[in-house]
């Protein structure tokens, strides 16, 4: 039913034909898909427990916006309630003199899931080729042959038993200036808002342009990228969490086989 906001691989993405604000997938309005939502978070925190007893598998979740787009909200509601332990949340922020000193892709590895681990990427190794290129903090040339890394680095991932989501959370230009301007707004809130915030919202359609070519060109069968509507922070719940609970149904999971002759043990 969500499967029409997967990035089908090699097919050219033109952001401005998907629709921010669509809410097509689910019939019922906001209050029936927080109801909806809620079930499935339920349904989230057993199929979480399940991969941590059987830990066998390892699965990574790549959150991806704007800003204002999303991220940190998603987190909050989509893993509400989860059991902190068996769940991990990444965040990349501007590389360390460190982390500069070594390829991009050093710091995710470490990062990355191990057996029985759900880890959730909160930015990536995308904005290699998200800010990177659009401030030119590298040539061309050297950002350029990123996007076949990281398919290949990907590959390896998933050909080593993780399981890879990519959730792309898409909102307009005019949601962004409502969002902006609610964190200057709301006290509670402004500690959100960075004056270079500005900068880059000026330099939107190079961010999207940016967006496109991930998205073209790094949805693959082991990595697939969604593409999902942001604009209703409800809808946007709602169907990241229906594709991690059909994603992690699909791996069939079972609890370990407990130590034989244990019926009938009471415990004095
Ligand atoms: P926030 O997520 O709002 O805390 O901001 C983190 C900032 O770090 C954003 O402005 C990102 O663009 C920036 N950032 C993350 N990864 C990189 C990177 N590889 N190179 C440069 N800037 C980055
Ligand atoms: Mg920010």
């Amino acid at each position: 039913m969500y499967q029409q906001y997967r990035v089908v691989p090699e097919t050219t993405v033109d952001l401005d034909r998907r629709e921010p604000a669509d809410r097509s997938a689910f019939a019922g309005d906001k209050s029936a898909g927080r109801e909806a939502a809620k079930q499935l978070n339920r349904r989230l925190e057993s199929l979480q427990e399940l991969l941590y007893a059987e830990g066998r598998h390892k699965v990574l979740i790549v959150l991806q916006a704007m800003d204002t787009g999303g991220k940190d909200g998603t987190i909050r509601h989509v893993f509400d309630g989860v059991n902190p332990q068996g769940v991990k949340v990444a965040s990349f922020k501007r590389p360390t003199p460190q982390e500069l000193a070594h390829d991009y892709l050093w710091r995710v590895h470490k990062e990355t899931p191990g057996r029985g681990e759900i880890v959730i990427f909160n930015r990536s190794h995308y904005e290699d080729v998200l800010v990177v290129r659009v401030h030119n903090l590298v040539p061309p040339a050297v950002w350029e042959r990123r996007y076949d890394q990281i398919n290949a680095f990907e590959r390896q991932l998933a050909e080593e038993g993780t399981t890879i989501l990519k959730f792309y959370l898409h909102i307009d230009k005019a949601e962004q200036k409502e969002r902006l301007q609610a964190r200057l707004d709301e006290p509670e809130k402004r500690w959100k808002f960075a004056k270079g915030d500005l900068a880059e919202r000026a330099l939107w359609p190079d961010y999207q342009a940016a967006y496109e070519a991930v998205l073209s060109r790094t949805s693959t069968p082991y990595a697939p990228w969604y593409i999902i509507p942001a604009n209703r922070k409800w809808y946007r719940n709602l169907v990241i969490s229906q594709i991690l609970v059909d994603t992690l149904e699909g791996l069939e999971m079972r609890y370990p086989e407990a130590e034989e002759g244990l019926e009938g043990i009471v415990i004095e």
